[in-house]
C-alpha cells in the first residue's frame, strides 16, 4: 500500500508529465510503483512514465539545447584532467602518483560544491583574496578553466549552471515539471528549474499516525529489536514493505545482515515470494570476488603480488579452466608452503620456475604465460587508453578468468559491471593521450575502488538505506536505528580546499552544527511522512560510553522509551545441534608414527592435537616472512654447531680442544660460511639483498662463538654424538627421533643436550601433563643405556646475552660447571633416578593413548595452549571451551 504511488504523483505520470527525481534510487522506486499500479489495473501494456533522475534530466536537457560543441567530461575524465593540472602546478604536493589522484578528486569535490553552492565564486577574481591551500586550489581552477576552454571541454558540475543560462535564452514552451525527493533545493537547482518554468514539489504526505522512540540497552539490542520488529510486522502482513534507515551502512553491513538473518526470518525460514532484506546502497566493485580477482591477475601478469594474495587468487578457481586444473593449483601452492618454499611476494615467472616436487598443470602454465607474453609486447609501447581497454578483457579471457565454474545471476552481474567498467577507463582517451599499461592499469583500479555494485532490486520485503538515499521511498513502516545525539544529525567535515567562511556563507555540508540541523530536520521530517507507522530507536550505551537520544528526534518523537518484552531478543536459543561426549575411538594403524617426539608431546597438549596433525595431517601456516624464517635460523644454528663438534679434520670434540684454541671466533667464523654456502635456502639467496645475508653471517658468527665462549667454562667434556639419528619403541609405537647431541661427563655420565634459541624452562617437563616431552623421551627411549649413566637432559640456549643450560642434571657442580650458584635450579633440583622412571611410565601412557585413538579436544592449560596450536577452526575450541579451572586461583590464594 504505502509503497504504491502518490494519486498526485499517479496521474501526473498517467497525463504524460515529467517527473524529475533527486536520485537514482528515486527514479527506479517510481518506476517500478507505476508499472506495480498498471498492473493491478489488469493492463497488459502502458506508455513508460517520463521519469528522470536529476543528473540525467540535467545531461538530457544540455544536450538538446547545446550548441557550442562542447564534450560534457565524465567523473574518470575529470578526475585525470584535475589530477594532471595538481601533478604540473604543484609537483613537490604530488610527486607520488597516489597522492596526486587523491589531490586530483579533493579538487573535483571542491569544484562540484563551488558549482553547486557558490557558482559565482568560478570567477577567478571573486577568489583573489583566497590564501594557502585554497589560494592552491584556485590556481587549479583557472588552470582548469583554461584547459577546458582550450579543449572545449565542459565539467559535468557546471551543467545546471550552464543549463540554466542556456534555458534563459530560449523562449520556447516546456511542459511543467514534478520534483520528487529532494530534501532541499539548493540555489543552483531553482535557478535551473525558475529557468526551465513552470515546477512544483511534491508535498509530503501526511505524518505518520504513529511515531515511537526506543531505548536499547546496546547497539546490538538496538539492532536486534529492529529485526525483531520487522519480522512481526511481516507475519502480520506478508506483503508489507518496509524500510530501515541507518547511518554507516557499509561499515556494519556484515552486523546488519547477521541481525537479519538471526532475528528477522520467519520460524520457518521462508521470507514470502520475494528476498527478506535487500541494501539500497551497493558495495565497493572491488571488494566483489571476481573483480578483484580480475584486478589481481591483471597485476600478476606483470608484477609480483603477496602470497596472501595469490593463495586467495588460486582458491577461487577464477584462473582455473577445470575443477582439476583448479585443485592441482592449489595443491601446488600447498606443496610450496610444505617445502618451505613460501615468499611474502611471487612473480609469475618465480612461482612457474618453482619444482616443489608438485607439478603446474601444463596447459595453465602454457596459458598463462602466453597471455603475460601478449601484455608484455602490448606494454612495450605506451597506447590509447581505448585499445588498452579492448585488450584487458583479452588478457584475462586469455588466461582462464573468471574460470570454469557457472556464474551465479549475481556474479554474471558483477562480471557485467566490470567490463562497463573497464570500457568507462576507455574514455580516459578524450584528449587523445597515450598511457603506460601501469597507468591504465592504475586507473582502472581507482574506478573500480569508486564504483559501486548492487546487484539487480529482487523487490525484498525490507529495504534497508542511509537516510539521505532514503529520499522519496515510501514503506507500510519505517525504523530509524542508532538515533542517539552523537550520531543524528549527522556531522562531518568540512571540506579542506576551500575557505571555511566561503563554507559558511554558502551554507555548505557541515560548515556549521546548525546547517546540519536544518538538513537533519528536514529529513526526520519526511522520513515521518513516508510511513503510517515509523519508529526511531537508540542504543542507552555504546562501546562503554552512555550516549543520550538524538534531541531533534525527541522534539518530534517524544522521549524515548524502554524497549517492549516483545522486541528484546531472546537469550541464545538451544544449538540446533545435539552435543554428546564421543567415546568412540579409532586405533592408529600402524607402529610408525609421523613428526618423531612431537606427537606425544602433543598428546600430552591436548590429544586431539595429536591426533589432528599426526592422522589427519591437520597443519598451520605460518605467513610468509621476508627473511629467514625462525625455524630456518634454528636449522642454520644447529648445522654450524654439529660442523663444529663434528671433530677432526674441521671440527673439534673436546673441552679440552676448545681451550685449546687460539682464534675461537676464526673457527667459529669458517664453519658459519660453509654451512650458509651450503645450506642457506635458495630462497632468501634469491629474495633478499646481500647485506642481509652478511648481517646474518656476522650474527651467527657472534651468536656461536657467545655460546662456545660459555661451553668453556664447563667441566672438562667429551662430544660422544651430534644430529644422531634414533628410533624409539614405545608401546609398539616406533618414532623417528634425531637428537641434538650426546656430551661424555667427567664422572662417565651422559648428558642429553637440545639446543634452543627460544627460551624453554624444564618445568614444561613437569608431571601429571607435561607441556613437552622431548628430552625426558629421548632419554628414556632412544638411548638405550642404564638409566643410572644418565647425568642430565638439558636445554642448550643459545640466545644473545642469555647463553646457559637449563635442565635437569644429577650433579651440576661436579659434572657440569664447578662455579655454578648454589641458588641456580641445575643444583637446587637435580635429576633423580626415579623422576626418570615417572617420565618413562606416563610417556609409555601417551603412546598407549595415542595408539587406542584418544581424540579428545582436552588442552592442558587453556587458552594458553591453543594460543600457538592454529587448529580451532578444526576442533571449534572457542564454541565449546572448557570449563574454567578454579583450582588453580585456589592454589595461588593457599600460598
Ligand atoms: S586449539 Fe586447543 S583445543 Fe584445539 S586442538 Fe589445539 S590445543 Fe586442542
Amino acid at each position: 500500500m504505502n509503497r504504491e504511488l502518490s494519486s498526485g504523483i499517479d496521474a501526473w505520470l498517467r497525463g504524460g508529465g515529467l517527473v524529475v527525481t533527486a536520485s537514482e534510487r528515486t527514479a527506479r522506486f517510481l518506476t517500478e510503483a507505476f508499472h506495480r499500479a498498471r498492473r493491478a489495473e489488469g493492463l497488459t501494456a502502458w506508455p513508460a512514465p517520463n521519469i528522470q533522475d536529476w543528473q540525467t534530466f540535467v545531461r538530457n536537457a544540455w544536450s538538446e539545447r547545446s550548441t557550442d560543441g562542447r564534450i560534457v567530461l565524465n567523473g574518470l575524465q575529470e578526475q585525470a584532467l584535475w589530477a594532471g593540472i595538481v601533478a604540473d602546478t604543484s609537483p613537490q604536493a604530488a610527486q607520488l602518483a597516489g597522492a596526486r589522484d587523491r589531490l586530483g578528486s579533493l579538487a573535483m569535490e571542491a569544484h562540484s560544491l563551488l558549482c553547486a553552492y557558490a557558482p559565482h565564486l568560478l570567477k577567478e577574481s571573486a577568489r583573489s583574496g583566497w590564501d594557502q591551500d585554497a589560494a592552491a586550489f584556485s590556481a587549479w581552477l583557472a588552470s582548469f578553466d583554461e584547459a577546458c576552454r582550450a579543449a572545449n571541454l565542459l565539467s559535468a558540475a557546471r551543467l545546471p549552471h550552464e543549463l540554466a543560462l542556456a534555458l534563459a535564452a530560449d523562449t520556447s514552451t516546456r511542459s511543467p515539471l514534478l520534483l520528487a525527493g529532494f530534501d532541499r533545493l539548493l540555489g543552483t537547482q531553482r535557478a535551473l528549474f525558475a529557468a526551465w518554468g513552470e515546477y512544483a514539489e511534491v508535498s509530503p504526505g501526511d505524518a505518520a499516525s504513529r511515531i515511537e522512540f526506543h531505548e536499547a540497552a546496546d547497539p546490538s539490542s538496538d539492532l536486534a529489536a529492529c529485526a525483531l520488529w520487522c519480522k512481526r510486522r511481516l507475519a502480520a502482513d506478508p506483503k508489507a514493505r518496509l524500510l530501515v534507515i541507518t547511518q554507516d551502512v557499509p561499515k556494519r553491513r556484515g552486523e546488519i545482515e547477521r541481525a537479519f538473518l538471526r532475528f528477522a526470518r520467519a520460524e520457518d525460514g521462508s521470507t514470502g515470494s520475494s528476498s527478506l532484506f535487500e541494501f539500497s546502497l551497493g558495495v565497493p566493485l572491488s571488494q566483489v570476488a571476481l573483480a578483484r580477482g580480475a584486478g589481481l591477475l591483471l597485476r600478476w601478469l606483470d608484477t609480483p603480488i603477496d602470497e596472501h594474495e595469490l593463495d586467495w587468487l588460486l582458491s577461487t578457481g577464477q584462473i582455473a579452466a577445470s575443477p582439476d586444473e583448479s585443485m592441482a593449483l592449489t595443491a601446488f601452492m600447498r606443496t610450496l608452503r610444505r617445502r618451505n618454499l613460501q615468499r611474502t611476494r611471487w612473480t609469475l615467472a618465480d612461482f612457474i620456475r618453482q619444482k616443489p616436487g608438485a607439478e603446474l598443470p601444463a596447459a595453465w602454465v602454457a596459458r598463462i604465460t602466453q597471455t603475460q607474453r601478449r601484455l608484455q609486447e602490448s606494454a612495450r609501447h605506451s597506447q590509447s587508453p581505448p585499445a588498452w581497454a579492448e585488450l584487458t578483457p583479452q588478457f584475462l579471457e586469455g588466461a582462464g578468468w573468471p574460470g570454469a565454474r557457472p556464474l551465479t545471476s549475481t556474479e554474471f552481474q558483477a562480471v557485467r559491471r566490470w567490463r562497463q567498467t573497464v570500457d568507462d577507463c576507455a574514455s580516459l582517451g578524450f584528449d587523445g593521450r597515450h598511457i603506460e599499461w601501469q597507468e591504465f592499469l592504475a586507473a582502472l583500479n581507482r574506478a573500480v575502488n569508486e564504483t559501486l555494485f548492487a546487484p539487480e532490486s529482487r523487490d525484498a520485503a525490507i529495504l534497508i538505506a542511509g537516510p539521505a538515499e532514503s529520499a522519496g521511498l515510501t514503506a507500510d513502516a519505517v525504523w530509524f536505528l542508532g538515533a542517539n545525539e552523537e550520531a543524528w544529525p549527522a556531522g562531518g567535515a568540512t571540506h579542506p580546499l576551500l575557505p571555511l567562511v566561503v563554507q559558511r556563507e554558502a551554507a555548505m555540508p557541515h560548515a556549521s552544527p546548525k546547517l546540519d540541523w536544518d538538513l537533519a530536520a528536514v529529513m526526520t521530517r519526511r522520513l515521518i511522512a513516508s510511513a503510517p507507522e515509523v519508529h526511531f530507536s537508540y542504543a542507552r550505551q555504546s562501546e562503554g560510553v552512555d550516549a543520550r537520544p538524538s534531541r531533534l528526534v525527541a522534539q518530534l518523537a517524544g522521549s524515548p522509551q524502554t524497549l517492549n518484552a516483545e522486541l528484546k531478543a531472546a537469550p541464545v536459543p538451544d544449538p540446533l545441534t545435539v552435543s554428546f561426549a564421543d567415546a568412540g575411538q579409532l586405533p592408529f594403524p600402524s607402529g610408525d608414527a609421523p613428526g618423531g617426539s612431537s606427537v606425544l608431546t602433543a598428546q600430552s597438549q591436548c590429544p586431539f592435537k595429536a591426533f589432528a596433525t599426526s592422522r589427519l595431517g591437520a597443519q598451520d601456516w605460518d605467513p610468509a616472512e621476508a627473511g629467514l624464517t625462525a625455524l630456518e635460523r634454528g636449522s642454520l644454528l644447529h648445522e654450524v654447531l654439529h660442523s663444529i663438534w663434528a671433530g677432526p679434520p674441521n671440527g673439534i670434540r673436546t673441552h679440552a680442544e676448545l681451550d685449546a684454541l687460539t682464534d675461537l671466533h676464526a673457527l667459529v667464523a669458517d664453519h658459519v660460511r660453509r654451512v650458509l654456502q651450503a645450506k642457506m635456502p635458495s630462497r632468501a639467496r634469491e629474495c633478499m639483498p646481500p647485506t642481509y645475508l652478511v648481517l646474518e653471517e656476522t650474527r651467527l658468527i657472534n651468536l656461536v662463538t657467545e655460546w662456545l665462549r660459555y661451553e668453556s667454562s664447563r667441566m672438562p667434556f667429551t662430544v660422544l654424538e651430534t644430529e644422531q639419528k634414533a628410533t624409539a619403541s614405545i608401546a609398539g609405537l616406533a618414532l623417528h627421533l634425531r637428537l641434538d647431541r650426546i656430551d661424555r661427563l667427567n664422572d662417565g655420565s651422559l648428558l642429553v643436550i637440545d639446543y634452543k634459541s627460544g627460551n624453554p624452562t624444564p618445568s614444561s617437563w613437569d608431571l601429571p601433563r607435561p607441556d613437552d616431552v622431548q628430552l625426558p623421551l629421548y632419554v628414556n627411549f632412544a638411548l638405550h643405556r642404564d638409566p643410572n649413566e644418565i647425568g642430565g637432559l638439558v636445554f642448550a640456549k643459545v640466545r644473545t646475552g642469555e647463553t646457559e643450560f637449563a635442565g635437569k642434571v644429577r650433579d651440576a657442580k661436579g659434572t657440569l660447571r664447578s662455579k655454578i650458584s648454589g641458588n641456580s635450579n641445575l643444583v637446587k633440583k637435580p635429576l633423580t633416578t626415579n623422576q626418570l622412571s615417572e617420565w618413562k611410565e606416563h610417556i609409555e601412557h601417551l603412546a598407549l593413548d595415542f595408539l587406542a585413538g584418544h581424540a579428545e579436544v582436552d588442552p592442558r592449560d587453556y587458552p594458553d595452549t591453543c594460543e600457538n596450536c592454529g587448529l580451532q577452526a578444526l576442533c571449534r575450541i572457542s564454541e565449546n571451551p572448557p570449563l574454567p579451572d578454579n583450582s588453580k586461583g585456589e592454589e595461588a590464594g593457599d600460598a
